[in-house]
């Protein structure tokens, strides 16, 4: 692991296995981390519960004293404007553009304008995100190219040097368990086993090998491949 930087960063911090992984990345990196949530109507709203508890069990991994302030905006306007599965009471299907319906057109745009704009007056320069292009629905926002763009964009905008950070952009599910692993162990992997959440349906009842979930929607089955390649690569 490279030294800690001065730098301080921002988390976008949903309460998933990506961004939980990430909220680690960013505490054995940098000297400071604060986190941001968004509440935008989304139909598993557990996310936002698993957030208190994966803050807490974070506190307690060997980065003491760098997890800052948490924050969590309401961005009521992504459920206004409608249309997907994410927040309509509609089933998961395929669009005829190739995108699925939980696709939210502009959410990682907007989620970063407003973390740009947090971390201007917070005085944070880094801004970290989960987003993938490797192990994701095709999402368009997830590419490395739309989140290069909007690194420039966003520090023209706002006349600072913003760094968009996306540590798991090349990697797969798989990969980012052992991302975990690397970071903070058995115990790191147990606490986003255990806490953070993926399924689309809001489903928390079972826990299985790994972690909460439906275990059919679409983010479940990811997330249980992912699960089930990473431990065959480690038997
Ligand atoms: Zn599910």
């Amino acid at each position: 692991m490279s030294a800690v930087q001065q730098r301080r960063a921002l988390v976008l911090f949903s309460g998933g296995q990506d961004s939980a992984t990430c909220l680690a990345w960013a505490l054995a990196r940098y000297a400071e981390v604060e986190t941001l949530g968004f509440d935008y109507g989304q139909r598993h709203r557990v996310e936002l519960a698993c957030r208190t508890s994966l803050r807490e069990g974070l506190q307690a991994m060997p980065w003491p004293g760098r997890l800052g302030a948490d924050h969590l905006l309401t961005v009521d306007v992504l459920a206004q404007l409608g249309g997907s599965a994410m927040t309509d009471e509609v089933a998961i299907t395929m669009q005829q553009d190739g995108l699925p319906n939980t696709f939210v057109p502009g959410r990682n745009l907007l989620f970063f304008t407003l973390a740009a704009a947090l971390a201007y007056r917070r005085g944070l320069e880094v801004l970290v995100g989960g987003m993938s292009e490797t192990d994701y629905s095709g999402y368009p926002d997830c590419r490395d190219n739309t989140l290069k763009a909007l690194q420039v964009a966003l520090s023209l905008g706002v006349d600072r040097r913003l760094t968009l950070e996306t540590p798991l952009m090349w990697r797969d599910k798989a990969a980012t368990w052992q991302l975990a692993q690397d970071l903070g162990g058995a115990a790191l992997v147990e606490l986003i086993r255990r806490d953070s959440h993926s399924c689309y349906l809001g489903e928390r009842g079972q826990l299985h090998a790994w972690g909460h979930g439906c275990g059919s929607c679409p983010a479940c089955v990811l997330r249980a491949q992912g699960w089930a390649q990473w431990r065959a690569q480690r038997a």
